[in-house]
């Protein structure tokens, strides 16, 4: 039996965030930043992530909560062993209706084909520049854009719904707006332009270095006029728009000007098995003791409603009244 859970905001949950890793072959400065995850950084061992069934265990109580739709993420996610065998078996849970991954791409055109054979439906990849140089500072000097769009078009070939990310900091490639609207307008992918967010302790973020969703907005409407699109489904992240020539969608997530707290949905857990209900938590409950205890189903169900119960987060909107303080956890340990 399905059950309903709401939090004190009345914020129902449907969105579970599973991060696979907490390694990732990318060094992006925002988010693992080098002189910090450099070769003395000691990221978990593997009896220190959750396994596959702990983690199918997890998305079916999960799942039997009201959750719908599940995204894979990491670190970078393509690098856990044997991916697509957790797909496959995330796929089949009932009341799970969408699995999608979140990636920087540089390994998806080899696993294109497989993922979407477990049972993938959309992928979402990361690309920040179009510039090679400028990527490559960008993520630390690793990968290219080159193969990053290769592993888009294995994506889209494979049959997976294919979306990019790209996260716009000020001075820093926001000369990369229109040449990605640009190509991927005429690939026929949606792009959606992501504010650059204070996640984590270690990306020295400031307020001036966000280019905002207005300032991309006006950028993108003088060169390629834009019209609004009326939401998906309620708590959609991204706002949406159509260009008014051909009506290829676009969609930008701006977390810091604009933000969306008051439906968000989404529960994230950790590569070690913590539930964090906001990306901006300063810690999260430990699931990996609970699962590998000798709980029953019924016990950690509830654990979980409980937490989503008194769950009470609203950073983005705190942060707009000017009331955030205090440590918050690594982006590469929740995935985004
Ligand atoms: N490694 C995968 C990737 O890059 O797609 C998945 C994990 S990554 C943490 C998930 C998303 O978070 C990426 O789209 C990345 O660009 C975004 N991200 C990381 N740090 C960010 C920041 N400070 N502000 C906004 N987005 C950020
Ligand atoms: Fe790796 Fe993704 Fe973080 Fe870049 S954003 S360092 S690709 S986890
Ligand atoms: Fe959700 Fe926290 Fe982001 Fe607000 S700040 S939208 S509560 S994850």
């Amino acid at each position: 039996m399905k059950n309903s859970v709401t939090d004190t905001l009345q914020r129902p949950l449907r969105d579970l965030r599973l991060s696979v890793t907490d390694r990732c072959n990318f060094r992006c400065r925002y988010c693992m930043p080098e002189e910090i995850f450099g070769p003395d950084y000691s990221f978990l061992s593997s009896d220190h992530i959750l396994s596959f069934d702990e983690m199918e265990r997890l998305t079916k109580l999960f799942a039997s909560l009201g959750v719908e739709k599940v995204r894979i993420t990491g670190g970078e996610p393509l690098l856990r062993k044997n991916l697509p065998g957790l797909i496959e078996r995330l796929a089949v849970i009932d009341g799970i209706k969408d699995i999608a991954i979140t990636t920087n791409g540089s390994l998806l055109k080899k696993q294109a084909g497989a993922l979407k054979q477990a049972g993938l439906h959309r992928v979402t990849v990361s690309l920040d520049s179009l510039d090679e140089e400028r990527f490559s500072s960008l993520n630390g000097n690793r990968s290219s854009v080159k193969r990053v769009l290769e592993g888009i078009e294995a994506a889209a070939d494979a049959g997976l719904q294919v979306k990019i990310n790209m996260v716009v900091q000020k001075g820093k490639n926001d000369q990369d707006i229109i040449p990605m609207a640009r190509y991927f307008k005429e690939k026929q992918h949606i792009l959606r332009f992501i504010e650059y967010m204070d996640v984590g302790n270690t990306n020295g973020w400031k307020m001036d270095e966000v280019y905002s969703k207005q300032e991309i907005l006006n950028r993108i409407g003088q060169v390629m006029p834009i019209e609004p699109l009326s939401p998906n489904y309620t708590g959609e992240v991204a706002t949406r728009y159509r260009y008014l020539d051909d009506g290829q969608e676009i969609g930008v997530i701006s977390s810091v000007t604009d933000s969306f707290c008051s439906a968000c949905s989404r529960a994230r857990v950790s590569a070690e098995g913590k539930l964090y209900t906001c990306l901006f938590a300063a810690d999260g409950f430990d699931l990996r003791n609970q699962l590998r205890s000798e709980k029953s189903d019924q016990e950690l169900l509830d654990i979980l409603s409980s937490l989503w119960n008194h769950r009470k987060d609203r950073y983005s909107d705190e942060r707009r009244e000017g009331k955030t303080s205090g440590s918050k956890v690594e982006m590469s340990h929740i995935g985004g």
